[in-house]
């Protein structure tokens, strides 16, 4: 196990008796242990929700006079014990899962680097899916005992905060982090100066702060350029995710790639195993380059050993997806880097070369497909699409032949799973089922449930979140004097016993959001059906440059907005982690339309699953695998298209029959006493027992560590005949 680097900058001061809570708070163990979460929720409930979540921001405001209450309170007391009993038992890590099927490959490392790293609604450094998955990534490597770090960015101004004008219009608010106010620990030198790594960028050094998040029991390190030293726009550097502003990317991810291999050589730490969770990083291959080359070696020999070393997951279907710079960029900010490799300017460009429509470019994809051995796309469906986009640069093999795997996207358990539904599982599966959430024996009980019990949990969750919407809407109201349009299209007029469809992500235009809008009159007919209505939220974030994205946001809010509607369609603004929580767990279906097959995995519908949510959607992605006929419903083929007007349309009907004549009345029908569906409780047994298992981190994890992981380690001790004592750290 490795020991964490960062220092605490908080001492809290805590009566003795629960001073432990000051080392929870930075530990984000909590974010998955709803039991933890409850400690400072009983302390004062306000104050958490004031803070959003963050103990760190927490414990520095809560008054004395609540923590001394506490101490008499026997109930919390208890909870206290037990929390802080099995924290210190997970910590200790004796019993995992590595340990237990590795344990001879204990000590290797695996670097995870990504751009982003989706935690907590509490540390906005992640816009969407792939930032979700690398937290769960990060999560689920702790429970499984993997020897292993992360590296990304800290972002000091995040993700924006997003607000919906009157008129449908996205208003991006800058965010302003402050590491004191929050669980992350600045890494410090031994005189407690901070630590930083530095990088070359054109005409001048720049500076990067090191960070750390502990993440259970692996340590995650997070770079920051606003440092005392750079120049003013150089301290900006890495305060936003995904600029479009080119010399800022490109500098973020030479940050990112070569900062990053310094950062860990910095901290002591010697990865047997580089995994790029997309191209955004893969300069680090260049970095390690260098230094092999430093050392001696050739170019050829450098590459050969980088890519017995490293894997690369790709998750971007669509080409115009992908990370490029243009070569004039790419002069500017490696020429004075290509001699250190022993390369001229056209074997570097060489590297990453990609043809594309207006002329050539350096792409990231293409540098991590080439220095990687493993590669993977993120689904079934995905890896033939990658297989076919990526086919070129190996023009000798057929497409099918062509060495890009897939292991499908999962969501980390604990995170995603509602406290509720825990219980009941707690009382209904075997015992021990949270640490075999992978294994499909285990999810066989959930046909032992009682229909009223399960059906309990599931209207409880609905009415929490219909709690949670009319409070924000309130608040609005409230605060804002927002127009009382909108206090009804922020959700106030819901009903928790209705038929509910939740659809929330990020607004890419592949996505859809509007298709379930267009043929308006038919939808409002369901919509205000008297006895039998739907409802629909929506919510997502564009990416502020994408003005197609906001311009869907603003196309749906106007119809939410519509007097005809009601008040049965409802957008919500400020999607992040909470809000996911909130919908993934509290709506009845989980619609998803993306325009296949552009949706590489998806996992926001595996979290609804995991609820007893039924997913609703088109055979794209985890749900082409996940479909069985019983255990939620499919729109559309599972076929391709040339036309992109007539496979919207085709959607559309096949979206629309479905809801009709399958789901309204599956919901609504038959009701027995209690207003429950039989029909559609079994179907949420199904969904849990045929989904949960197979769509878990866990199960995720464990095959990048069975096929990628192990293997890439043991071909890296081949071909290095390296031998590692059992002390992993230099230092
Ligand atoms: C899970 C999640 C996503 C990814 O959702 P998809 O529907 O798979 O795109 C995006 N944003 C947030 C906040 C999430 O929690």
């Amino acid at each position: 196990m490795y020991q964490f680097k960062g220092t605490p900058a908080n001492h809290f001061e805590l009566p003795d008796r629960i001073d432990r809570l000051g080392k929870l708070a930075y530990n984000l163990w909590w974010t998955w242990r709803p039991d933890a979460q409850r400690l400072f929720k009983w302390i004062d409930e306000y104050l958490w929700e004031e803070t959003y979540h963050n103990p760190v921001l927490f414990l520095r405001k809560v008054r004395r006079i609540d923590l001394n209450a506490v101490l008499h309170d026997r109930n919390f007391m208890a909870s206290y014990d037990e929390v802080i009993r099995d924290f210190d038992h997970y910590m200790e890590n004796s019993d995992s899962w590595f340990h237990n099927t590795y344990a001879s490959h204990e000590n290797r490392l695996i670097a995870y680097f990504s751009t982003e790293f989706g935690l907590h609604e509490t540390l906005p450094i992640y816009a969407g899916g792939l930032g979700v998955l690398s937290g769960d990534h990060a999560k689920e490597a702790s429970d499984l005992g993997l020897p292993f770090v992360g590296v990304g960015f800290f972002y000091t101004r995040g993700y924006f905060s997003q607000h919906i004008t009157d008129d449908g219009w996205q208003q991006a608010n800058e965010v302003h982090m402050s590491f004191e106010d929050l669980p992350v620990l600045p890494v410090l030198e031994e005189d407690e100066s901070p630590m930083t790594v530095s990088v070359e960028l054109p005409g001048r050094t720049v500076l990067a702060r090191i960070w750390e998040v502990q993440v259970g029991r692996i340590p995650l390190y997070l770079l920051d350029s606003n440092v005392e030293g750079n120049s003013e726009s150089d301290r900006r550097l890495t305060a936003r995710l995904y600029s479009s502003d080119l010399d800022l990317r490109i500098s973020q991810e030479i940050i990112l790639g070569i900062g990053g291999v310094r950062a860990l050589e910095q901290l002591g730490f010697d990865p047997d195993v580089w995994h790029m969770n997309e191209g955004h990083s893969a300069f680090l291959s260049l970095e390690r380059a260098r230094k092999f080359v430093t050392e001696g070696k050739t170019f050829v020999q450098a590459v050969e050993l980088i890519r017995n070393s490293t894997v690369f997951t790709t998750h971007t279907p669509v080409p115009a997806g992908n990370d490029e710079f243009p070569l004039w960029l790419i002069d500017k900010y490696f020429s004075e880097m290509w001699p250190s490799l022993g390369l001229e300017r056209e074997a570097f460009i060489d590297l990453a070369r990609h043809q594309v429509s207006w002329g050539e470019t350096f792409s990231m994809p293409v540098l991590a497909i080439r220095m990687a051995e493993a590669i993977n796309g993120v689904s079934e469906l995905h890896g033939q699409v990658a297989r076919r986009m990526w086919q070129f640069l190996w023009p000798e093999k057929k497409v099918q032949e062509v060495p890009i795997t897939h292991i499908t996207n999962g969501v980390h358990t604990g995170t995603w799973l509602a406290r509720r539904m825990g219980v009941l599982y707690d009382e209904h599966l075997p015992s021990g089922w949270r640490t075999q959430l992978d294994d499909p024996d285990i999810w066989e009980d959930v046909l032992q449930i009682p229909d009223e019990a399960l059906w309990d949990v599931r209207l409880h969750l609905k009415r929490k979140l219909v709690a949670y919407m009319r409070e924000r809407a309130r608040q609005q109201w409230l605060n804002d004097s927002i127009h009382p349009v909108q206090v009804v299209a922020a959700g106030s007029l819901i009903d928790p016993y209705m038929l509910t469809i939740g659809f929330a992500r990020r607004f890419a235009t592949y996505k859809r959001a509007g298709l379930i809008l267009q043929d308006f009159d038919r939808l409002l007919e369901m919509v205000n059906k008297p006895n039998r209505p739907v409802q629909i939220i929506f919510a997502g974030k564009a990416h502020p440059a994408d003005e197609p994205g906001k311009l869907l946001i603003q196309e749906v809010y106007r119809k939410v907005k519509k007097a005809e509607t009601g008040g049965r369609l409802v957008f919500l603004e400020d999607y992040d982690m909470n809000l996911a929580r909130y919908l993934v767990q509290g709506v009845d279906v989980w619609l998803n339309t993306p325009r296949r097959p552009n949706e590489a995995s998806g996992t926001s519908g595996q979290k609804a699953a995991l609820n007893g949510v039924l997913n609703f959607s088109i055979l794209d992605g985890w749900w082409r695998e996940g479909y069985n006929g019983k255990n939620g419903w499919a729109i559309g083929q599972d076929k391709e298209y040339d036309d992109p007007n007539l496979q919207d349309a085709e959607d559309l009907s096949s979206m629309y029959d479905i809801l009709e004549k399958e789901i309204i009345p599956m919901y609504y029908d038959q009701l027995t006493g209690d207003n429950m569906s039989v029909e559609w409780v079994r179907k949420i047994k199904e969904c849990i027992r045929t989904l949960a298992p197979r769509f878990s981190m866990s199960r995720m994890v464990k095959e990048y560590t069975e096929s990628l992981y192990i293997p890439v380690m043991e071909t890296a001790e081949k071909a290095q005949g390296k031998k590692k004592g059992s002390v992993k750290q230099k230092s």
